[in-house]
C-alpha cells in the first residue's frame, strides 16, 4: 500500500538499525510522545532492536489514556440523562469511570451511540429536535480542528440541541510538564507527526532551547521511527540540541492555517488535568466565550463532579515514562484489555495494552498448572 509498504522495507529497517549502533557510544532515554508510535515501536519490536542502553521511554500521546477520570464520571453523567443521545468514538465506551462505563449505560437502556465523526452527532442534532445530543470531545490537537468545525457550524446553523463535552490537551505543554519534573528521564523526544501536521512546528524551538532536549518530529511506520531514533541519537551523540523534521511528507512547517484558524475561533487555552500526570497549566482547550453555549458541561450542571484517580493503578508512571507497564503488579493478572483497571490498558495506543498485546508471553511468569483466575 502507497506509503505504507516502503516504510517497512524490512532491508531498509535493517540498514536503519546497523547505522544507530554504528553511532551510539552510550545509553541514552528518549521519549515516544504519541500512543501511536508506542504502539508501532512495542508491535514491531523495534525497542528489542536498538543498541544496550538505547531506552525508549512510552510518553503521554494516547488521547484515552489521558482523559481524565473525572471527564468521564462527567460523560457517564450526562449519557444517563433522559432525553439525552449521547455520541462518542468507539474506544471511549469501554473507559472505566468510577464506578461504571458508557457500555453499561447503554446496556442500560441508555442512548449512547459510536459515531465515526462529530459531524454525525451534529447530523443526530438535526434529525431529532426534541432531543438533546452530546459529543464526546477528547484528544489532541489532531481531533481538535473537526470538533471545532462542528461546534461553528452547529452556530452558524442554528442547531441549538447540541453541545461538546470538551477535554482537548496539548502536547507541547506535556513536554515542557516531563522535562519540569524531578523524576525526568527524557533526554530527547521522539514528537508526534500527525499532531505537527496540525500545528506545525513553531511551538517545538522553545522546548529544545529551554531545555536543551534533541526535538524529532517523525512518524508511525517502522522506518519513520528508526530514522526519528537515528537522527536523535546522532544529535544526543554530538551534543546537539536541535529541532528537525524527520516527517517532511506530511509535515509542513506552519502547519495546516486553515485548521488553526477554526482552533482559535471556536477555542481558548486552559489549564487541563492529565489523568495520572495531574494539572498542567495552560495544557488544553476549552471553548471561547463566543461558543459557551456549546458547552455540555454547564448545559448539564455537571462542572460539579470531582472524581479521584485509582490508587491501584500505576497509569501515571506509565504515562510519565517512570516504569514500563508490566512492572505494574496487576499487569496482566487483575488489569487485562477484557478487564482494564486503567486507561492506559483500554486504549489500544495505551502503554499497557501494547505490551499486552505484544509482550505478555515474554514477560510474564507462566502461571502454576491448575491455577485459575
Ligand atoms: S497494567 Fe493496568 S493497573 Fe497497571 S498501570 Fe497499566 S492500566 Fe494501570
Amino acid at each position: 500500500m502507497k506509503y505504507l509498504d516502503e516504510f517497512s522495507n524490512p532491508d531498509l529497517a535493517r540498514r536503519l538499525v546497523e547505522e544507530i549502533h554504528a553511532v551510539t557510544t552510550r545509553p541514552w532515554a528518549m521519549m515516544e510522545v504519541c500512543g501511536g508510535q508506542t504502539h508501532s515501536i512495542i508491535r514491531h519490536g523495534i525497542d528489542q532492536l536498538l543498541p544496550d542502553g538505547v531506552e525508549m521511554i512510552h510518553g503521554p500521546g494516547c488521547p484515552v489514556c489521558v482523559t481524565p477520570l473525572e471527564i468521564i464520571d462527567k460523560a457517564l453523567a450526562i449519557a444517563e440523562k433522559p432525553g439525552v443521545i449521547f455520541c462518542s468514538f468507539g474506544d471511549m465506551l469501554r473507559v472505566p469511570g468510577s464506578s461504571k462505563d458508557l457500555f453499561s449505560i447503554k446496556s442500560a437502556g441508555g442512548d449512547v451511540r459510536v459515531v465515526y465523526s462529530p459531524l454525525d452527532a451534529l447530523k443526530l442534532a438535526r434529525d431529532n429536535p426534541d432531543r438533546q445530543v452530546v459529543f464526546f470531545g477528547i484528544g489532541f490537537e489532531t481531533t481538535a480542528p473537526a470538533n471545532a468545525m462542528t461546534v461553528y457550524q452547529a452556530k452558524k446553523q442554528g442547531i441549538k440541541n447540541f453541545s461538546l463535552l470538551v477535554s482537548h490537551v496539548l502536547v507541547p505543554p506535556a513536554m515542557a510538564a516531563i522535562m519540569d519534573s524531578p523524576k525526568c528521564r527524557v533526554q530527547a523526544f521522539l514528537a508526534a507527526g500527525h499532531v505537527c501536521c496540525v500545528m506545525g512546528t513553531s511551538e517545538y524551538p522553545a522546548i529544545v532551547d529551554k531545555y536543551q532536549v534533541p526535538v524529532v518530529i517523525t512518524g508511525f511506520e517502522p522506518l519513520d521511527i528508526l530514522e526519528g531514533i537515528r537522527r536523535t541519537v546522532i544529535q544526543l551523540e554530538s551534543g546537539r540540541a536541535e529541532l528537525e523534521n524527520a516527517y517532511t511528507r506530511a509535515v509542513p512547517a506552519e502547519g495546516n492555517l486553515p485548521a488553526m484558524e477554526m482552533l482559535r475561533d471556536v477555542f481558548e487555552v486552559t489549564d487541563r488535568t492529565w489523568r495520572g500526570i495531574g494539572e498542567i497549566p495552560l495544557s488544553g482547550w476549552k471553548l471561547s466565550s463566543r461558543y459557551a453555549d456549546y458547552d455540555a458541561e454547564t448545559r448539564f450542571s455537571v462542572t460539579d463532579i470531582h472524581t479521584a484517580e485509582s490508587a491501584l493503578c500505576r497509569s501515571g508512571e506509565v504515562l510519565q515514562g517512570l516504569i514500563k507497564p508490566h512492572e505494574c503488579a496487576a499487569f496482566g493478572k487483575e488489569c487485562t484489555p477484557r478487564n482494564p483497571l486503567g486507561a492506559t490498558m483500554v486504549s489500544s495506543e495505551g502503554a499497557c495494552a501494547a505490551y499486552f498485546t505484544y509482550r505478555r508471553l515474554e514477560l510474564m511468569e507462566p502461571e502454576p498448572a491448575g491455577a485459575s483466575r
